[in-house]
């Protein structure tokens, strides 16, 4: 295997409208993951080099800080391993490099010879020890990075924890974990990986909390669980699953469920993070190409149940007593149950086939009162009625951050005067679901609360996230309903951003003074959007054509921004006009020309209507404002395909226009 570098470096404004990680990691190539586990499992000796120069004299970590974080690294790998990997580390005193700091910035090999040279002199010898970890007091190479599948760290101060552990990962094979982006909001289809986004995995952002245990793909692959750990799920069934961030399980930690020739599912449970009712309640899971098929991207992808809320990864688990459908390969996953064992375990019912004849269950929700008291019992009572006389499974979300399943009657008390929107799903684990949301005020709320419906043509819209400002968020129910909670006083923004097909006006109510709205959805054409009075974007809100697109294509946009942050998507993740950092440079994030950034080309005159050309082939991308040329790129085009999308931040972006032309096949 060619082993490969994944370099750190800050670039926090790419991904901000997504809110992920500040720290982004760059990653130059993929090696194929191969499962051989000589680096990550046994006892494995590294040596820890420090390196200082003449013109920045002095410890790049001093030796105590150094031997702490080594320890918590290596007690760390020995507790996710289940004790098959054991890190013993040497540290160098800190040596001197013969040559001055700049040098090396632009000498990579002269940098490793001389630094092992140092470390030969001072007594030690690198070829000796398994792996090695060298320190600079300078960013030689972003904050860090590490040899995919190989020997070799290089880290900047500060050492910490987390860096050490994702590091060592790269070294022992795994790529980047990511949060998979659909484009039409759903929780698997067509999208992108947001690369580094998995909250739960040290591959990820998880940060420096060690409780974030490597996926159960890594554990498997890394040599550290046996095939007893992991279910290949072939046929439908109820399969127990044991928590896999706790020591001790008798039986499996994983499902591995393959849904077609290329890809894969993967299903875990952790009870480590005990502050997340998300994850105590649900499971987690990921999709990824299968490791025998021969695929070069080996990205780890977190499913996000819950796509667009303000939680972001905290609520992407699947709670029990609901269904995670892939209609296409016929897969449905539900956790049913905790088992109350030690390690805590849950069932998972898997349903494989195509219920192309099933309907979906009916649902009416009551409550023995809606108004109780603080404290009070409230009994919630789901009645069902299921057309095909399946097995049902029930999940309730009583708003407050608890959670029940598996019982059509359920007693909960609430501890705060408050509203809360309590929601009931219901599902025939074989891709059919209803859910309800009911409103409880509990004792004499301060703040407000806010009931409406979303509807096109008359016809309810379920499952779409509706928000008020950016902060608070609830899914419609099966009749296009929806309840937002604890709203302060003043005026709000009810908006629905993300609506995939519809643009739905967002509407300003004034708190207190208003109960009830009714949300309208506008249907989109596939390729063409058109608005005589303006489309106004704001916060998360997100314009983006139903259809998505292959080069060749024309794409012609007109907009404005009343200050900063006019964004485009379609050959980048995102084109900023006005960039609220640098008003004149056109940054482009994302796609073959990511980081290509254009200094004196990205300023477009506020509060006036521009229209953007921007001409992707399968070999170019060429972006004209008002005829202007402001970028050009020759690249590999040729993979694109996704919708075009308009959107912003911290401005008012009005788009009056977007249109999608099909260029001749052959355009160059
Ligand atoms: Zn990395």
């Amino acid at each position: 295997m060619e082993p490969s570098l994944h370099s750190h470096g800050s670039e926090g404004a790419r991904w901000q409208r997504w809110g992920l990680a500040l720290v982004i990691c760059l990653a130059l190539a993929y090696a194929h993951l191969v499962s051989a586990a000589a680096l990550s499992v046994g006892e494995k000796s590294l040596l820890f080099i420090r390196l200082d120069f003449e013109d920045i004299p002095g410890d790049p970590v001093p030796q105590p800080k150094a031997a702490e974080v080594m320890k918590t690294v290596g007690d760390y790998y020995r507790a996710v391993s289940d004790g098959k990997l054991r890190i013993e580390t040497a540290f160098t005193p800190t040596l001197r490099m013969p040559r001055r700091a700049a040098w090396y910035a632009t000498h990579h090999p002269e940098r490793d010879q001389d630094a092992h040279a140092a470390a030969k002199a001072a007594g030690f010898n690198p070829a000796g020890f398994d792996l090695e970890i060298m320190v600079f007091n300078v960013a030689v190479h972003g904050d860090g990075v590490g040899i995919q599948g190989g020997k070799g760290v290089w880290l900047a101060p500060p050492i910490g924890f987390y860096g050490v552990v994702h590091e060592l990962g790269h070294n022992f094979g795994l790529p980047h974990n990511a949060v998979w982006k659909t484009w039409d909001g759903s929780v698997s289809g067509a999208g992108t990986a947001a690369t580094y986004g998995d909250p739960y995995d040290p591959m990820g952002c998880g940060g420096d909390d060690p409780r974030n245990h490597f996926s159960v793909r890594s554990k498997r692959l890394l040599g550290w669980w046996g095939p007893g750990d992991i279910v290949n799920v072939k046929q439908s069934g109820t399969y127990q699953l044991y928590a896999q961030d706790l020591p001790g399980a008798p039986g499996p930690r994983g499902l591995r469920i393959q849904s077609n020739a290329t890809n894969v599912y993967w299903v875990e449970f952790r009870q480590l993070i005990s502050e997340n009712p998300y994850l105590r309640n649900g499971v987690l899971i990921y999709k990824c190409y299968a490791d025998e098929s021969g695929r070069v991207d080996m990205t780890l992808n977190l499913l996000d149940m819950t796509p667009g809320s303000p939680l972001g990864c905290t609520d992407a688990p699947l709670l029990l007593g609901r269904t995670f459908a892939d209609d296409a390969a016929g897969i449905y996953i539900t956790p049913v149950a905790k088992r109350g064992t030690a390690p805590e375990s849950l069932d998972v019912v898997v349903n494989l086939g195509h219920y192309t004849s099933n309907h979906p269950p009916l649902l009416r929700l009551t409550a023995s009162t809606r108004s109780p008291g603080v404290g009070q019992p409230v009994v919630l009572r789901a009645m069902t009625n299921d057309p095909g006389e399946d097995s049902l499974e029930y999940s309730w979300d009583f708003g407050d951050g608890s959670f029940e399943w598996g019982k059509p009657v359920v007693t909960h008390t609430w501890k705060a005067d408050r509203d809360f929107a309590v929601r009931c799903s219901v599902t025939d684990m074989k891709g059919g679901s209803a859910s309800k949301l009911l409103l409880a005020t509990v004792g004499h709320p301060t703040l407000h609360r806010l009931v409406g419906a979303l509807t096109s043509n008359g016809k309810p819209l379920a499952n779409v996230l509706v928000a008020a400002d950016t902060t608070h968020s609830v899914f419609t129910d099966s009749d296009g309903l929806f309840a937002l909670t604890d709203l302060a006083s003043g005026r709000h923004r009810i908006a629905a951003p993300h609506t995939w097909g519809w643009w739905v006006p967002p509407v300003s109510v004034d708190c207190p003074g208003t109960e009830s709205i009714r949300l309208a959805a506008v249907p989109l054409k596939p390729d063409a959007i058109w608005s005589d009075r303006g489309i106004e974007l704001e916060g998360d809100d997100v314009l983006s054509t139903p259809a998505h697109f292959r080069p060749p294509v024309e794409i012609t946009i007109v907009a404005k921004t009343s200050a900063t942050n006019l964004r485009i998507g379609y050959a980048a993740d995102q084109v900023i006009f006005n960039w609220e950092g640098d008003g004149n440079q056109l940054r482009v994030d994302g796609g073959p020309a990511s980081g290509q950034h254009r200094p004196g080309r990205g300023a477009v005159p506020p509060n006036r209507y521009v229209t953007i050309r921007w001409v992707v082939t399968p070999k170019s991308q060429a972006i004209f404002v008002d005829g202007d040329p402001r970028f050009r790129h020759n690249g590999d085009y040729s993979g694109i395909d996704r919708p075009v999308s308009v959107f912003t931040y911290e401005s008012t972006v009005t788009v009056k226009s977007v249109g999608v032309k099909q260029l001749p096949p052959g355009t160059q």
